[in-house]
């Protein structure tokens, strides 16, 4: 088993908190703009000022709003269907910002993703999805095979020897003996095709944080949890899983 008390667990707070930080700021900067081009508007058509004033107050509260219910999400109280399919606009717009925001405090872009899939975690678990295993699909990406390994498993897994080289093979075992659709994808574009070829009513993807995060949004609307790969030899090579977390996760999705 690997001992995952090492791998720090990220703090929602901190994502939520920056993307706070960074609507703010952008908040401000529209009205310093709206403020330094108000009579300029104002000589093109009278209503100008009050019109782009109205729409950007509009955007700056709804954007808010789609904020607050993340929170809201997050602590498990009911919140708006209205802003759910924007949210992951929203954090794409903010994301950004609320980087370069954490960058001033010293936060690394990467605990700030980290921070984002324990959010959208929580809001999984929260939802209380559960879908048959044949109705799962478990994406895991190519390094989490053994570099050396002979066998070609990315067009079929079945491939594999479960050998107990790597987590391929625990991942195998569990998928023949729980029955989830389990696929090792190369790359985004892939793993894209799969979830269309397969129509799954819910995704749980082991990938970097990176990879979690732009992998978790381009799913939307498919419900999609994230469980962290583990790097002993750094990005991309010879990656671990840890195997324990994906049972617990499977279990708490599975019907
Ligand atoms: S478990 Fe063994 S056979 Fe399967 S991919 Fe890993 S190293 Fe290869």
């Amino acid at each position: 088993m690997i001992n995952t008390l090492s791998i720090a667990r990220p703090k929602k707070r901190l994502f939520l908190g920056l993307l706070l930080a960074a609507e703010f700021l952008i908040a401000l900067m529209l009205y310093g703009v709206w403020k330094i081009s108000y009579l300029g508007l104002e000589n093109i058509f009278e209503y100008l000022p009050a019109i782009v004033g109205a729409f950007l107050i509009f955007i700056s509260t709804f954007s808010f709003g789609a904020l607050c219910n993340m929170i809201l999400a997050v602590k498990g109280l009911p919140t708006l269907k209205l802003f759910h399919r924007y949210s992951f606009a929203i954090i794409k717009f903010l994301f950004p910002v609320a980087v370069r925001i954490g960058k001033i405090f010293g936060i690394k872009r990467r605990q700030l993703e980290g921070s984002f899939i324990a959010v959208s975690n929580l809001i999984f678990m929260k939802s209380k999805i559960k879908v048959p295993a044949n109705k799962l699909l478990v994406l895991v990406p190519h390094c989490l095979q053994l570099a050396n390994c002979p066998h070609k498993i990315t067009r079929d897994p079945n491939n594999c020897k479960r050998c107990g080289g790597c987590n391929i093979g625990d991942l195998m075992k569990l998928s023949d003996e729980l029955g989830f659709i389990f696929f090792v994808a190369t790359g985004g574009t892939l793993a894209r095709q799969v979830v269309i070829k397969n129509r799954p009513q819910a995704v749980l993807a082991i990938a970097c944080e990176r990879d979690l995060m732009s992998g978790i949004q381009d799913v939307y609307p498919l419900p999609a949890v994230g469980v962290l790969n583990i790097r002993p030899n750094g990005p991309c090579y010879n990656t671990r899983v840890d195997m324990d977390e994906v049972k617990r996760t499977l279990s708490q999705i599975i019907e």
